[in-house]
């Protein structure tokens, strides 16, 4: 059975005097243990900082957004060489705060997707409907499109796909269970049609609003491998508390 993973979007948050948060979590992650992976997605200003203090540990560090070029005049822009460089072995693509703030497309994400593997890295690629798209009863065809659009055709050992409903970001608002079951069923379904029996085992994240006092509850649900954790991952006592849930 595949483990669970915890990954925590620091999102544009964080100086160096956040890396005390980080040197918590990565001591509090010494005991455990292979079934739960546990990383870490900074700003990249603190990315190789916070390599350098999960060193000896099992946390892992991520970034939050690579170009789709390893180098060149783009000015403001980040590669995923450069992440790879700076410790970072995965990286979140396609998150729905990019996709708005930054009109990012599928076909954008996927470029990106496809560079991240090229430089070694994971890539954790984000999908999710809409408000509006869940109460017009589109939730799932939305989510078909996202992947259609955003998931390279690799081997899919790179991989990671993260659900996130865009209305359950930041918001204390969650998907019912039933809810969250039906849609990580649906990717599944996806992934071993795209992938074959490798598709089994591509972890499926959920994110939005995940906390202690619901993690339990949600990483119990049949086809979520892990999550995809914001606000509560600034906080170790909170991000370790869900790490806790999912050793569970
Ligand atoms: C996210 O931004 O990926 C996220 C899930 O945020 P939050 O946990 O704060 O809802």
């Amino acid at each position: 059975m595949m483990g669970k993973r915890i990954v925590g979007n620091w999102k544009m948050n964080g100086h160096a005097a956040a890396l005390g948060e980080a040197r918590d979590i990565a001591d509090g992650v010494r005991d455990v243990g292979p079934q739960v992976k546990v990383m870490l997605c900074p700003p990249a200003t603190l990315i190789e900082r916070m390599a350098g203090l999960a060193a000896g540990t099992p946390l892992l560090i991520g970034g939050q957004d690579c170009h789709a070029s390893p180098s060149g005049a783009h000015t403001g822009d980040i590669s995923a060489q450069m992440l790879a460089d700076a410790g970072a072995s995965a990286v979140i693509l396609g998150h729905s705060e990019r996709r708005a703030d930054h009109h990012e497309s599928d076909g954008a994400v996927k470029a990106k997707a496809e560079a991240a593997a090229r430089a070694g890295l994971t890539a954790i690629i984000c999908v999710g409907e809409s408000e509006a798209e869940r109460d017009a009863g589109e939730a799932l065809a939305v989510v078909e499109a996202r992947l259609d659009g955003s998931v390279p055709q690799l081997d899919g050992s790179g991989l990671v796909i993260a659900y996130e409903p865009v209305w359950a970001i930041g918001t204390g608002k969650t998907p019912t269970v039933d809810d969250i079951a039906t849609m990580h069923h649906h990717i599944r379904g996806w992934l071993t049609g795209h992938f074959g029996a490798g598709g089994s085992e591509i972890a499926i994240l959920y994110g939005g609003s995940m906390k202690p006092a619901n993690a339990a509850e949600i990483l119990s649900i049949a086809d979520v491998d892990g999550g995809l954790i914001g606000g509560a991952s600034l906080k170790a006592a909170d991000f370790l508390a869900i790490v806790s849930a999912a050793a569970l």
